[in-house]
């Protein structure tokens, strides 16, 4: 078996950083053997509110971010960046009994595997972490680990915490137990996937997205893609391992990209850029409504299931009633779900189209790279011929001050429109 950050491709800063945290976590285990409770770094930047400690930076360089162990982690990423392996083979890395995370022995193995006694998985099934699942969750995790080494609890979509879920962990790791150490996964540590207070207690290890060839590679080691189509994915979804796998397999999604990349020769006039720009829009939400749908109605029918509407006894009516604040409830977090998938569905759009005026900036500077989009390089040399590269940098910079835009909570119909003037007059 090889090493256990094997699997996280492209990483090798994140990597470095888990090796040195587990190196230090061994050294802790062995200073403080059967003694008190452990010091371990505190984690949190700062600006942490009301952390009195000064700890170190969270992942920015300079400073050694990586030199001292803690007791909260936060792995950021897009989605299929790597998140959760990159939790996974640090946990295995910390209850590694030779190393940090040889992949060999038994406590690499079983943590690999999921089998660890002191290693917990949290994948939420439901919509989101209920208060009584990450209660119960705390409590357990605060116990003696059976293996001696750390209580590993890894929490899959952080993001998905209720508040009350939250709150509950966010005690655990305010005055975490000696052995106890938190992994959260999570797409960003923007206040909508993590609250502000439990981010300021965790350490940051920002996943990047893994060069196209490694992805590549990937697809067909373990997807069985065929080695020109996984290149060609692996180059248009600009390294990203679950969107270069969609790109190969799922039609639909080749030709909502193929639509995205029509965008630059349509724009001919303002009337056809907010043209551009609400068919940008609209693509985003039918793909988003799209993708939630199937979850949104069976979770609804889950929830009337288990609340008992239909039931024609007495005491349904009541149950009923009782019931209509949980499903409204249920309603709240589903719409908060379509508005992420929303946002992520334009992001993904918006990647796309910075491709493409990358692709124009780099052939009017002539510079040594391959294109990300190759079935439009044509296309974006002629743009490159027209606008030379500052007039391919100022669009390349549209695009991205428009996803900034969307970021910092700017409506994405003005900032998509305010972008399509840009691409077309330059
Ligand atoms: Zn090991």
């Amino acid at each position: 078996m090889p090493d256990v950050f094997a699997d996280l491709v492209g990483q090798d800063e994140a990597v470095a950083t888990l090796r040195r945290a587990a190196a230090a976590a061994s050294a802790v285990l062995r200073h403080t053997a059967g003694e008190r409770a452990l010091a371990l770094t505190p984690a949190g930047p700062g600006a942490a509110a009301g952390d009195g400690e000064p700890g170190d930076a969270d992942g920015t360089p300079g400073g050694d971010p990586g030199a001292g162990m803690t007791h909260a982690w936060i792995f950021t990423g897009p989605p299929g960046s790597g998140r959760s392996v990159a939790a996974r083979a640090f946990a295995a890395a910390l209850q590694c009994a030779y190393g940090t995370g040889c992949g060999e022995c038994p406590g690499c193995h079983t943590t690999m595997a999921g089998t660890h006694a002191d290693v917990r998985l949290v994948v939420p099934e439901g919509l989101s972490i209920g208060v009584g699942e990450m209660r119960a969750l705390v409590l357990r995790a605060a116990s003696t680990p059976s293996g001696g080494r750390w209580q590993v609890v890894i929490i899959e979509d952080a993001d998905r915490l209720t508040e009350a879920a939250g709150n509950a962990l966010l005690k655990a790791i305010e005055e975490p137990p000696p052995r106890t150490v938190f992994l959260l996964c999570a797409p960003s540590t923007h206040p909508d996937d993590v609250s502000v207070t439990i981010r300021s207690r965790c350490r940051v290890v920002p996943l990047r997205q893994p060069p196209a060839a490694a992805v590549a590679e990937v697809l067909v080691r373990r997807d069985g893609i065929a080695p020109d189509v996984a290149q060609w994915a692996a180059a248009a979804a600009q390294g990203h391992v679950g969107r270069a796998r969609r790109l190969a397999r799922d039609p639909e999604a080749r030709k909502r990209r193929e639509a995205v990349l029509a965008v630059p020769r349509r724009l001919t006039g303002v009337g056809a850029a907010f043209d551009a720009a609400s068919a940008l829009i609209e693509a985003a939400e039918a793909e988003a409504e799209a993708s939630v749908a199937e979850a949104d109605a069976a979770e609804r029918a889950a929830l009337e299931t288990a609340l008992g509407a239909g039931g024609t006894g007495r005491g349904a009516a009541g149950a009923i009633r009782g019931a209509a604040g949980q499903l409204k409830d249920l309603e709240k977090r589903q719409k908060s779900r379509a508005t992420r998938a929303q946002r992520d569905a334009l992001d993904r759009a918006l990647v796309d189209l910075a491709g493409f005026y990358r692709d124009a900036l780099v052939m009017a500077l002539r510079a040594p790279v391959e294109p990300v989009h190759t079935d439009t390089a044509a296309l974006a040399n002629a743009g490159a011929q027209k606008w030379d590269a500052e007039g391919a940098l100022r669009r390349l910079e549209a695009v991205l001050a428009c996803r900034a835009a969307i970021e910092a909570n700017v409506k994405p119909r003005i900032a998509v429109e305010s972008m399509m003037l840009t691409l077309w007059r330059g």
